[in-house]
């Protein structure tokens, strides 16, 4: 298994038999997916599905172009599948004029919020789905932006992103020439009318799409698989447990709080990699606006440091050779206050040849943890 990114930036995380190879999640871009597969010596052409636990940006950022660069699967329940698409899909197609119009009246309502909030909404924008060039399916940045503005109704699903910077400002970051108040250039208008034309060129196509459902396991390869229900607030996320060649690895992270029913699927594990999302107190007293607070420490958020100790304190079974805390926030956690949470929480527990604990990162890849 190798963490190639954990945290609200992006998840991705490879888990691989002998002859099986298997993205969970690709919340990155697709180009930086195959920089940080290459960095930890991975083949990206070797890769035989994503499997995916839910829409959020964090986890889905890059899955159509590299499902479709490689040409492989993607696993994911059907109301996971189908609120992805319903956020990259307009959901009314509109005239380029109407278009036009519309970027002119969010321009001067973005020249006012800016003001208003400074460089951090922005930087939230920037930090969603503004990557436009590096979704190779299309030619430039822009025609992203054209995409997302035509949706008219604001029924995406949500991401964290999207939540913590305030819902419509995802759009901020991509650069249109309607942003600066000029006219679109003559590359910018080709792009829009080409998807108002092309409507085969859709975003979400992928090469393969299988459904699988939580609670019920299927196999890719030699490798088994078990999806779990968590508790997050997207429409249908699972955590999974993977078994093959003799060991067994979970991945729960995106929970808001631990159930027992889930104890039950993390049990005898070799890998735990477990969310450990945000000290309660730097939450509480950092800089989210308190609606974005209430929803992380809900019981559909994310799961903090105590939360992930009281677990392996009280419920784990002591049994895994590597624990990794995952899904580490960057603005409400310090990595040394999880894991001193969680090593107190495994106190003797922890030796040469069990409960090694590992922290992954947002910005680079774990070293490849082999069993
Ligand atoms: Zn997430
Ligand atoms: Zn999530």
């Amino acid at each position: 298994m190798t963490v190639l990114a954990s945290g609200s930036k992006g998840n991705s995380t490879l888990v691989a038999s002998a002859t099986t190879r298997i993205l969970v999640d690709a919340g990155l871009s697709c180009r930086e997916l195959m920089k940080r597969m290459k960095a930890v010596g991975e083949e990206p052409s070797a890769l035989d599905a994503i499997l995916i636990t839910h829409e959020h940006q964090d986890h889905v950022q890059g899955v159509a172009v590299t499902a479709r660069k490689l040409g492989i699967p993607v696993y994911v329940t059907e109301p996971t599948h189908r609120a992805w698409v319903r956020w990259m899909t307009p959901q009314k197609r509109i005239t380029y004029a109407e278009w036009l119009e519309q970027r002119r009246a969010s321009a001067q309502r973005s020249a006012f919020s800016v003001q208003d909030n400074g460089g951090r909404r922005t930087e939230q924008g920037t930090g969603s789905r503004a990557q436009g060039a590096d979704n190779g399916w299309s030619s430039a940045a822009s025609d992203q932006a054209a995409n997302r503005e035509l949706t008219t109704k604001d029924e995406r699903a949500g991401s964290e992103q999207q939540t913590a910077g305030g819902g419509e400002d995802f759009t901020r970051g991509a650069r249109c020439s309607a942003d600066v108040g000029v006219e679109p250039d003559e590359e910018e208008k080709a792009a829009v009318e080409e998807i108002l034309s092309e409507p085969e060129k859709d975003p979400t196509s992928l090469p393969a799409v299988e459904y699988f459902r939580s609670g019920n396991g299927f196999r890719i390869g030699d490798v088994a698989i078990t999806p779990f229900t968590t508790p997050h607030d997207a429409i249908d996320p699972v955590g999974f447990v993977f078994e093959a060649d003799g060991v067994r690895i979970a991945i729960a992270t995106d929970l808001g709080y631990m159930p027992s029913n889930i104890h039950v699927h993390l049990r005898r594990c070799d890998v735990l990699m477990l969310e450990s999302n945000h000290d309660v107190d730097m939450l509480r007293d950092g800089p989210y606006p308190w609606s974005v607070k209430q929803r992380v420490m809900s019981r559909v958020g994310h799961l903090s440091n105590d939360a992930a100790a009281e677990f392996l304190a009280k419920s784990y079974d002591g049994g895994a050779a590597y624990v990794v805390l995952a899904h580490l926030s960057e603005n409400n956690n310090l990595p040394e206050l999880a894991r001193i949470s969680a090593e107190r929480a495994l106190r003797d527990r922890m030796s040469l040849l069990a409960n090694h604990l590992l922290l992954a990162e947002q910005d680079r890849p774990l070293e490849a943890i082999v069993l």
